[in-house]
């Protein structure tokens, strides 16, 4: 199966392998009509994995004048990942995906999907191991800080279970855990409808499924939410990793389309 397109990559611009060119002819080569490419846009707690301030203007030049050139072949969307921790980018991109890599804590900054010892620090530094206590924090700062940015896609909402399988750090049935989420997600419905189903994680083997789980994914599609196929590639081999379990995961949560970017804008393709 062709998916029209991949919505959240990364390229060498930010912590890729690839340059924008070698992920455009990827792209090509597996039939996509479109290609986001999102690098993560500068950040100060991130800087190993951001954008360098000096490459910002550069990274955005260069995917414009690839968009023309490529423009009979694909449509390459100049896009960007935000943090909420990060400044806001006001450069004009085609689309914005917003994510919360870090819980911004009392002036720490605990990453969620670095390495599980990051994470185990953080929780225990901040809030003495109470893994319940984090998790609220997380989604309350999420349910404040994501409406705030201006935003088209909402990223990985659930990203700090990355680490949590087997329940390693809390019981993501736990109806702590899903009372948290479940109430940041409708917090950020009021603002923002379009969240992306992403294969990254799921695709390299640290979950079980997407982001986000198909409890969130159900209530998204209860509350009149949307949903766009991402993998989060870091690598020109990976650009739709998965694509089609996870078309059958939103069809089976009860979504009949997905939301695809154009060179005319967003638009509803079929799911599968
Ligand atoms: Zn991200
Ligand atoms: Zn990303």
């Amino acid at each position: 199966m062709t998916f029209y397109g991949d919505f959240h990559t990364h390229t060498s611009y930010s912590d890729g392998e690839n340059t924008p060119r070698e992920m455009a002819e990827s792209a090509c080569t597996m039939g996509l009509s479109a290609l986001g490419i999102t690098d993560h846009a500068y950040a100060l707690c991130d800087e190993d994995c951001c954008i360098p301030q000096s490459a910002v203007r550069p990274r955005y030049d260069a995917l414009r004048a690839l968009q023309r050139e490529y423009a009979d072949r694909l449509a390459i969307g100049c896009g960007i990942e935000q943090d909420v921790c990060g400044a806001f980018d006001a450069l004009p991109y085609d689309y914005r995906i917003t994510s919360m890599h870090y819980l911004c804590w009392e002036g720490a900054y605990i990453c969620v999907e670095d390495t599980p010892a990051r994470l185990q620090a953080g929780i225990q530094a901040c809030f003495g191991g109470d893994a319940y206590a984090f998790v609220k924090a997380y989604y309350a700062r999420l349910a404040e800080a994501l409406p705030a940015f201006p935003t088209d896609i909402v990223g990985h909402f659930d990203v700090l279970t990355k680490f949590n399988g087997q329940g390693a750090f809390f019981d993501e049935s736990d109806a702590r855990y899903r009372r948290a989420a479940l109430e940041a997600l409708h917090a950020v419905l009021q603002t923002h409808r379009l969240f992306e189903v992403n294969t990254g994680a799921w695709v390299h083997g640290y979950r079980s499924e997407p982001y986000p789980a198909a409890f969130l994914l159900r209530a998204l599609y209860q509350a009149g939410g949307e949903v766009i196929l991402s993998s989060d590639s870091h690598s020109a081999l990976g650009i739709a990793g998965g694509f089609a379990d996870a078309a059958a995961l939103c069809r089976a949560c009860g979504f009949r389309y997905a939301k695809v970017f154009t060179q005319a804008g967003f638009k509803d393709v079929p799911l599968g």
